[in-house]
């Protein structure tokens, strides 16, 4: 990996700052504190020197799409970065679940039990002669209820919930959505609330969850007005990304 270029430095310094003083916004307008929202860097399609140049502004926390492309970053910025945060966000078929399992913090997209199952046994206890800790999750919700999108249905997320609460191995933090594409704050609050709304009943429902993964470049005031802790921010960051033919995940 080459050092950073000059450019590349300056270039994700000022979008880090910026992204930031959106998030500061709009967690004042909300009334709360920006330190309850954190920012994952979504760094799919671009390389690890961009990944590297954002680490270096003090940006810790990562995420990726697709299993491959994200084991090959991870892999070669772990020596210069070994303790950043890697977040995996994409949809997740059964055969790329215990290279998930080895290589990722955190999981956003789970959103069958049998995804859930596998990572449960396929997480390791230890690495490097180290204790891992669980596989920290997100239960991914069709909070739109758009027939094409991945993610539970809002009518089964509860008994989903409390199946994968069990699983050793595994902690269930909270609740990620990608709702369908709107225009205007208040429209776009609207899905981002019923997920908070659907949090809420999990919470009474006797689970411990503290984490809204939700909002993204085009949508995070909304997301943390309406309480997101987790936004998950890709072009915002690292600029637009190239058109490419969708991958297998
Ligand atoms: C790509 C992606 C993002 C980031 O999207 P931007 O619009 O580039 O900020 C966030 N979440 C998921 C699940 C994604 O696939």
């Amino acid at each position: 990996m080459n050092p950073p270029s000059d450019d590349l430095a300056a270039a994700a310094a000022e979008r880090l700052r910026q992204v930031r003083l959106r998030i500061e916004q709009a967690a004042r307008a909300a009334g709360r504190d920006a330190s309850q929202v954190r920012l994952l860097a979504v760094s799919k399609t671009f390389d690890a020197d961009a990944v590297s140049a954002m680490a270096a502004c003090g940006q810790a926390e990562f995420a990726e799409n697709y299993v491959q492309e994200g084991v090959g970053k991870i892999a070669a910025l772990r020596p210069r970065w070994p303790s950043l945060c890697w977040h995996f966000i994409g949809p997740l078929q059964s055969n790329k679940t215990r290279e998930v399992a080895r290589h990722f913090d955190w999981v956003h997209s789970v959103d069958r039990l049998s995804v859930a199952q596998r990572l449960s046994a396929q997480r390791p206890v230890e690495c490097d002669g180290k204790l891992l800790p669980p596989l920290q999750l997100c239960l991914q919700v069709n909070i739109s209820g758009e027939s094409s999108k991945s993610g539970v249905p809002v009518p089964q997320a509860r008994q989903l919930a409390h199946d994968i609460a069990r699983l050793p191995g595994l902690r269930l933090r909270g609740l990620m959505c990608i709702p369908a594409p709107a225009q205007g704050l208040a429209a776009q609050r609207e899905p981002f609330a019923r997920l908070r709304e659907l949090q809420q009943d999990l919470v009474e429902s006797g689970l411990a969850l503290d984490t809204l993964s939700m909002g993204m470049s085009a949508d995070l005031e909304a997301a943390v007005l309406e309480g997101a802790t987790i936004v998950r921010v890709g072009s915002a960051l690292f600029g637009a990304r190239a058109a490419r033919a969708q991958p297998r995940p």
